[in-house]
C-alpha cells in the first residue's frame, strides 16, 4: 500500500477519536465578545495541548491584542510540518462559533455533545469543527505512522471568524505575510454540500444599500395633511428589487444562484401608534451582485429609481452604502489561477466518489481574505449546512472521509501548470 493510501484509511478509521475531540471542543464555547463571549483563548490552549502532544515542532501563537475579553487577546495559531516539497497545503479552520439562540429550541444542551450512531449534535460541531477535527486527525495520524508528507503542511487555527476575522486571518495575514506564497494550496472547509459535490471558488460582491425616506407625520385620520413615508418606502423597496434585477440581467452559470440579487432585508421601526400616519422610514437592501456587474453602476441605477418614487409619491429618498465588498474569485478555468481544484477533485473522488464541480456563491467566507492578497483560495468540504443552526449537527464519516481528503492532498503529487487538461 502507498504511503498515500495508508494515511487515508488511516483518518477513515477515526470515528471514535473524531467522536471525544468534538465533544471536548464543543464543551469549550468559544464565543465573540460581540455576543458576549471570552473569545477563544481556553479553545486555543487546549489544541495547543493537542499539537505538542503530535510532537509537531513548528507551532506559533499569533495573538490579536483585544482589550474586550479578558486576558486581553484573540489567539491565532499557525503549526507547520515540512515536507518534501516546499509548496505548503494550508488548511484553515476557526476555533470561534455562535451563540446557540433560543435553548428551548434544542433537543439537548447545544454545549454537550449528543451522539446517535454516525451523527453527534452540538452548537459548533459543524460549524467550523468539523474543520477544526479533521485538522487536528490529520495531524495526530502524521505523528502516528511517521509518514513524511509530500506537500508541507500548514494548519491556522483562526479565531474571530464570526464577526468579521479582524483579530482572525485578516490579522495573521497582516501580520506575517511572508509565510503565505502565490504557489501554495490554500483550503478554507468552511462550507459545501451534503454530498461533497461542491468546490466553492467564487463569491458575489456584497453591496448593502440604506434606503431613508422622507414625508411629513400626521393624524393616520386625515393623511391629506401629510406624507406617508413608509408607503412611499414600501413603493421603492418593491421598484428597487424590480426595477435593479432588470436593469442587471446578466447570467453567469458558476453561481448558485446564477443571477445578481437585490433583496430588501431590514425595516427600522418607525411609530409607535397604529394611528399615527409615518414621516420616515428606512429600509436596507442587501445586493449580491455577479463579478460582471459593477457596483457604481447598481447604485447610480438605484438612486435613479429612488428620485422616480420619491417624484411620483412626494417625498424625498436617499440612497447610501452601509457596506461594500468586491467579489472574489479563483477563476476555475484557469489552472495557473486555480493549481488546487484538480488535485481536490481528484482527492474527493478518490473519497466520497463523487466528482466536484466548481461554484460560486452570494455568501462570504474567509477565502475573500486570501484571493484579496492573491492567495488562491477554495472552499469545500462535506456538510449537511445546519450551520448556526438549532440541533447543529456532523457526520463522524464526513469527518474523517474530509480528514482522509485532506491526507491525500498532502500527499498528492504536483500538478504542473497547464497539465490541467489531464484531469479534464
Ligand atoms: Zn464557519
Amino acid at each position: 500500500m502507498s504511503q498515500r493510501d495508508a494515511l487515508a484509511r488511516h483518518l477513515l478509521a477515526q470515528h471514535e477519536r473524531a467522536a471525544t475531540l468534538e465533544a471536548e471542543l464543543t464543551a469549550l464555547p468559544a464565543l465573540d465578545p460581540e455576543n458576549g463571549g471570552e473569545g477563544e483563548a481556553e479553545k486555543a490552549a487546549f489544541i495547543e495541548g493537542l499539537l505538542a502532544a503530535c510532537k509537531i515542532e513548528d507551532v506559533r501563537r499569533v495573538d490579536s491584542p483585544d482589550a474586550r475579553v479578558a486576558c486581553g487577546f484573540r489567539p491565532n495559531i499557525v503549526a507547520r510540518v515540512p515536507g518534501e516539497s516546499p509548496r505548503t497545503l494550508w488548511i484553515f479552520g476557526h476555533m470561534d462559533v455562535v451563540p446557540a439562540g433560543d435553548p428551548a429550541a434544542w433537543s439537548s444542551d447545544p454545549w454537550r455533545v449528543r451522539r446517535e450512531g454516525d451523527l453527534i449534535h452540538g452548537r459548533g460541531v459543524e460549524d467550523n469543527q468539523q474543520a477544526v477535527t479533521g485538522m487536528l486527525l490529520l495531524a495526530e495520524a502524521l505523528g502516528a505512522t511517521g509518514i513524511t508528507p509530500r506537500q508541507s503542511l500548514g494548519l491556522v487555527f483562526m479565531a474571530d471568524e464570526e464577526c468579521g476575522s479582524r483579530h482572525g486571518l485578516a490579522h495573521v495575514l497582516d501580520a506575517e505575510p511572508k509565510w503565505f506564497n502565490a504557489e501554495d494550496w490554500y483550503l478554507v472547509p468552511d462550507a459545501g454540500s451534503p454530498t461533497g459535490d461542491a468546490v466553492e471558488m467564487a463569491e458575489k460582491g456584497q453591496l448593502w444599500l440604506k434606503v431613508l425616506t422622507e414625508g411629513k407625520q400626521c393624524h393616520a385620520s386625515t393623511p391629506e395633511e401629510g406624507v406617508n413615508a413608509f408607503l412611499a418606502g414600501a413603493d421603492a423597496a418593491v421598484a428597487l428589487h424590480d426595477g435593479l434585477a432588470t436593469a442587471f440581467p446578466e447570467h453567469d452559470a458558476l453561481f448558485r444562484p446564477p443571477v445578481s440579487t437585490f433583496e430588501p432585508t431590514r425595516h427600522e421601526a418607525n411609530v409607535d401608534a397604529i394611528n399615527i400616519l409615518p414621516g420616515r422610514d428606512v429600509f436596507f437592501l442587501d445586493c449580491r451582485l455577479l463579478p460582471a456587474v459593477a457596483a457604481e453602476a447598481v447604485l447610480a441605477r438605484a438612486r435613479e429609481i429612488a428620485a422616480e418614487v420619491a417624484a411620483r409619491r412626494g417625498v424625498r429618498i436617499e440612497v447610501e452604502v452601509e457596506h461594500a465588498q468586491a467579489p472574489s474569485l479563483t477563476r476555475p478555468d484557469l489552472p495557473d489561477d486555480a493549481p488546487l481544484f484538480p488535485a481536490l477533485a481528484d482527492a474527493v473522488e478518490a473519497v466520497y466518489h463523487v466528482r466536484p464541480k466548481p461554484v460560486g456563491i452570494g455568501g462570504a467566507t474567509v477565502a475573500a481574505l486570501l484571493r484579496a492578497r492573491g492567495l488562491p483560495a477554495v472552499v469545500w468540504s462535506r456538510i449537511f449546512n445546519t450551520c448556526h443552526q438549532p440541533d447543529e449537527r456532523a457526520s463522524l464519516a464526513h469527518i474523517c472521509g474530509d480528514a482522509a481528503v485532506f491526507g491525500r492532498l498532502l500527499m498528492a503529487h504536483a500538478v504542473k501548470p497547464g497539465s490541467r487538461a489531464a484531469h479534464a
